[in-house]
């Protein structure tokens, strides 16, 4: 008996893969030693060691979700990464600042390996990122937590693990005459390092602006479409022209959604300006009682029924986010040769209303439930896989 050319394929499904403009056609994907190997009109399922029939399901790159806290165990409200994110299609996630210069190590050594998701992180500003959180609301009281050097130092050792600075413009987080530093410490840093820096900015100390005027192209204003004061539109409800000019020279604009940062009537005054989020994210945390946090497919489902395009919002779930980590060449597309990381989606028709903390619901015709999710070209998480009696 020969050995089968592929370790598994996908077959009978639609592919919608935005990097590659195939846009809901029928493709089967083959994955070999933890790469796509085929992607063809039909690959014939004995060619692999194990293939799924996904007839009727839509097949999208593993989700990339740019905005999470996944340092587990080293931060108060950090979730297990398996647990949320393979089961809503997520294989690669950010954790956005749970760690700073000084407390890194466990994470990198300990807390990433033992996942199967793919994580990498942000590094916060602050030497000790989110772990006094819970007890302090925020990390920059006292201006002595920021060191410059030791954080560029940090990524500068961490190529591959580190891929940008994070800094909190949350008044809670940073004395109103404080943050101006913090802000140009923090964008020192990513800019000695050559990272982008990504920049909490909902409920900022200072007017928005000020905040916005350190970005440049590629980096991340995330929480971007909150509805506290200081938001991204005026009070006539028009995108303030700071933001617009922001998104013009590149600075991302990121959803970070954590039901308190995401406002339903802002994200559609902002669409119909033509502001559209460039990257979908959860700030998946552990949140206290009655705070909704959506979770990537759900988030997908939500924009689309807030006017994107399927095929946009899987853009910004999938190869936007990979480009704003310079992973491009590897995540974020099923093309011959990048990593094997896969979503299957059932595509559920009906009535969906999605809430947001402000109050506000936006009504939605489809629901992608999640089929299974492939990373590294084997099946990582498959729906009902914990209900079905005896297969353990
Ligand atoms: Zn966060």
């Amino acid at each position: 008996m020969t050995t089968p050319a592929y370790d598994l394929a996908l077959t009978g499904g639609n592919l919608l893969d935005p990097a590659q403009g195939i846009n809901d056609a029928p493709r089967d994907v083959a994955f070999k030693d933890g790469k796509v190997a085929a992607v063809a009109d039909r690959i014939d399922p004995s060619h692999a060691a194990q293939s799924i029939d996904v007839t009727g399901k839509l097949v999208t790159p593993g989700l990339i979700d740019l905005h999470g806290h996944f340092y587990h165990g080293g931060s108060g409200s950090a979730v297990h990464a398996d647990q949320t994110c393979l089961s809503s299609g997520v294989t690669t996630g950010v954790d956005a600042g749970s760690a700073g210069f000084l407390n890194y190590g466990a994470m990198r050594d300990y807390v990433f390996p033992a996942h199967r998701t793919r994580l990498v992180a942000f590094l916060h500003i602050g030497a000790v990122g989110l772990a006094a959180n819970r007890a302090l609301g925020g990390g920059l009281h006292d201006m002595r937590i920021i060191n410059v050097g030791e954080t560029v130092q940090a990524i500068k050792d961490n190529p591959g693990f580190v891929f940008g600075v994070k800094v909190r413009m949350h008044y809670d987080a940073v004395a109103r005459w404080n943050a101006h530093e913090a802000m140009a410490k923090a964008k020192a840093a990513a800019t000695e390092a050559g990272v982008p820096l990504m920049v909490h900015v909902s409920g900022t100390p200072i007017p928005l602006p000020d905040v916005l005027e350190h970005l440049g192209p590629g980096d991340i204003s995330t929480h971007a479409y909150n509805g506290l004061p200081e938001n991204m539109l005026d009070n006539a409800g028009k995108v303030r022209p700071e933001v617009r000019a922001a998104a013009q020279r590149g600075v991302i604009m990121d959803v970070a959604h954590a039901g308190i940062h995401c406002d339903v009537e802002v994200v559609k005054a902002a669409m119909d300006q033509g502001i559209v989020p460039d990257t979908i994210s959860t700030d998946v945390h552990i949140a206290p009682p009655g705070r909704i946090v959506y979770l990537m497919n759900d988030l997908v489902s939500k924009f689309h029924a807030l006017g994107m395009t399927l095929a946009d919002a899987i853009t910004a779930s999938t190869s936007r986010p990979a480009q704003a980590l310079g992973l491009q060449d590897s995540i974020g597309s099923l093309a011959v040769g990048m990593a094997g990381d896969a979503a299957v989606w059932e595509q559920r028709r009906g009535r969906f209303v999605w809430h947001d903390m402000a109050g506000h619901n936006v009504d939605g015709a489809l629901r992608l439930d999640t089929f299974a999710t492939v990373k590294g070209g084997a099946v990582a998480w498959r729906e009902g896989r914990l209900t079905q009696m005896g297969e353990c």
